[in-house]
C-alpha cells in the first residue's frame, strides 16, 4: 500500500502534477545579458560552482530516473550556458535511455551551437531554443553584455536546421529602453520559416538585474505594435500549461509567441520543477530556497530516499509567485530570490 502510494504521480497543494524538469548543467556563462547576469554585478571574481560542487552526469541520471517515476516526461537542459558543459551530448544520450522521458530540449544563447548541433541531434536532443535579442550588432552588444556576434547566433540556428532539428524556437526578451526597435527585424528574419520567435516580457527574476517595471513591454502593447506591420491572430495552445500564447500571421507567414509572465501570469497550470547545477531542487522560478538533493546523492541514501524527498517537496509546493507577486513577503525575503543563471529559466 505504502509502496503503491509512493510510486503514484504526486500533485502539489494546488493539484498540479510535475511534468517538466529544467536541468541546469552549469552556472557559468560566456555572455553577460543585462537582464540576467550584468557584467558590473557578476565579474571575474564571482564564486562560480567548482567542478566537484556540480552534479556529475551519473548523479543527474540517478535523479532524473526518480523525477521520471514521479511524473516528469520532459527535460529542458539549461545553464548558465549549457553548451559550456563538456560532453553534453553524452548526457543527452543517457537521458534518452531513462524510461518515461519522451522529450529533451535545450535553451542556449547559440554562440557555440554551430559546433555542437550535429552531435546533440545525433545523441537524441529533440528541440532547441536559441536566445536572440537583437540583430544589429550595437543592440546585441547592449543587451548581451558587450558581445557583438548576432551572426554567430544565426549561424548556430542554421547549423541546428542542417543537423535536422525540426523544432527550433527563438527567445527574445524585450526591454523597452533597449531592443524594441529590433522586434520588426527579428520577425522579418524568421517569418516564413518554421522557426517560431517568442517574445518574453522582461521578468523580475533574481536581484542582480535591478529590474524596473517600466522596462517591461506588456504583451498587449507588443501585439499592437506588431499589428501595425502584419495582421496576426491568436491560435489555440498546443496543450494546457503551454507557457507561450500563440499567434499566427494571417497571410500564412507562420507563427510567433508571447510569454507574458508579468502582464498575464500563468501559475495555475505550472508543472515545472528546476534542478540547479549543484543539485538543489526549486519548485518556482522566483523561489528563495531550494532543497539540497546533492547531499542525499553523496551520503549513501538509497534511490527510494531520493524518490521520497522529491515527492515530499512536490506535495508541499504551493508556488504561484507570478500571480501574487510577493504578496505578504518582506523586502529582505525578496533579496534572496535565486538568480536566473543559477536555475536557467
Ligand atoms: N544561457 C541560455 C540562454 O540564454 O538561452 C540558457 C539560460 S537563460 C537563463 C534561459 C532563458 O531565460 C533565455 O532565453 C533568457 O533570455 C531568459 N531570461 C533570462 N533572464 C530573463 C529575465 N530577467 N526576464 C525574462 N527572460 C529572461
Ligand atoms: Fe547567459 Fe543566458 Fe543569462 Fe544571457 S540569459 S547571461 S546567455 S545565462
Ligand atoms: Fe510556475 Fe512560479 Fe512561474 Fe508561477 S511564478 S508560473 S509557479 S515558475
Amino acid at each position: 500500500m505504502t509502496d503503491q502510494k509512493n510510486h503514484a504521480h504526486p500533485v502539489d497543494q494546488l493539484g498540479r502534477p510535475m511534468r517538466d524538469l529544467r536541468l541546469s548543467v552549469i552556472d557559468r556563462c560566456n555572455f553577460r545579458c543585462t537582464y540576467c547576469m550584468p557584467a558590473e554585478e557578476v565579474g571575474a571574481d564571482f564564486p562560480w560552482l567548482g567542478k566537484n560542487e556540480r552534479l556529475s552526469f551519473d548523479e543527474m541520471i540517478r535523479l532524473v530516473t526518480q523525477f521520471s517515476k514521479l511524473g516528469v516526461e520532459k527535460i529542458r537542459l539549461t545553464g548558465g550556458e549549457p553548451l559550456l558543459r563538456k560532453n553534453l551530448a553524452d548526457l543527452v544520450k543517457r537521458l534518452n535511455d531513462v524510461p518515461g522521458i519522451r522529450d529533451i530540449a535545450m535553451t542556449t544563447n547559440g554562440i557555440l551551437l554551430s559546433r555542437h548541433a550535429r552531435e546533440l541531434r545525433a545523441a537524441g536532443l529533440d528541440r532547441v531554443t536559441v536566445s536572440l535579442d537583437a540583430l544589429s550588432k550595437s543592440k546585441f552588444r547592449e543587451m548581451n553584455g558587450g558581445f557583438d556576434c548576432p551572426n554567430q547566433v544565426l549561424e548556430g540556428i542554421d547549423a541546428a536546421k542542417d543537423a535536422g532539428f525540426e523544432h527550433i524556437k527563438v527567445n527574445t526578451v524585450v526591454r523597452r529602453d533597449m531592443n524594441l526597435g529590433e522586434i520588426v527585424p527579428i520577425i522579418e528574419e524568421f517569418r516564413g520559416t518554421r522557426i517560431v520567435v517568442r517574445f518574453i516580457e522582461y521578468m523580475d527574476v533574481g536581484n542582480v538585474n535591478h529590474w524596473e517595471r517600466d522596462q517591461v513591454v506588456p504583451t498587449a502593447e507588443l501585439i499592437q505594435y506588431i499589428s501595425n506591420h502584419w495582421k496576426i491572430e491568436p491560435v489555440a495552445k498546443h496543450y494546457a500549461g503551454e507557457v507561450a500564447d500563440r499567434y499566427k500571421f494571417s497571410d500564412g507567414g507562420g507563427e510567433i509567441g508571447f510569454v507574458s509572465s508579468i502582464s498575464q501570469p500563468f501559475c495555475r497550470p505550472c508543472n515545472r520543477s528546476r534542478l540547479s547545477a549543484d543539485g538543489k531542487l526549486y519548485t518556482c522560478l522566483f523561489a528563495t530556497e531550494g532543497t539540497d538533493l546533492r547531499s542525499l546523492l553523496r551520503d549513501g541514501s538509497s534511490d527510494g530516499d531520493l524518490h521520497e524527498r522529491i515527492r515530499q517537496v512536490w506535495c508541499d509546493r504551493n508556488d504561484q509567485y507570478s500571480q501574487t507577486r510577493w504578496g505578504g513577503k518582506t523586502k529582505k525575503e525578496q533579496k534572496h530570490k535565486i538568480e536566473m543563471f543559477y536555475i536557467g529559466g
